[in-house]
């Protein structure tokens, strides 16, 4: 890899986004502060993902596939596919309740 969008602990505790391959800027296209918030919400939430224990989704549109290029992250949704998020509830002793 020469790059990535954003890195995870699997099951951690960390993880990171960066902003700078999310800007329509880097490819030339013109300032769009919408769609740089979408696509952050949605690799926020894939790496967040990764922390509680999911690996990459095959799922059409759950925002735990992989992307490669910026146009993948466009493709999903920011949601989690119903199998993705069953696990989470699963793994829910990790949320803090009070
Ligand atoms: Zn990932
Ligand atoms: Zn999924």
């Amino acid at each position: 890899m020469t790059f990535v969008f954003g890195e995870a602990q699997l099951e951690g505790i960390g993880s990171i986004v960066s902003t700078k391959r999310l800007e329509n800027e880097f490819y030339g296209g013109a300032p769009d502060k919408h769609l740089l918030m979408e696509r952050l919400l949605k690799e926020a939430t894939h790496e967040f993902g990764h922390t509680f224990n999911l690996y990459h989704c095959f799922i059409p549109g759950c925002v735990m596939n992989s992307s490669t290029y910026v146009e993948n992250i466009d493709e999903k949704s920011i949601r989690f596919c119903r199998e993705c998020e069953t696990q989470i509830q699963k793994d829910d002793t990790r949320i803090i309740k009070d």
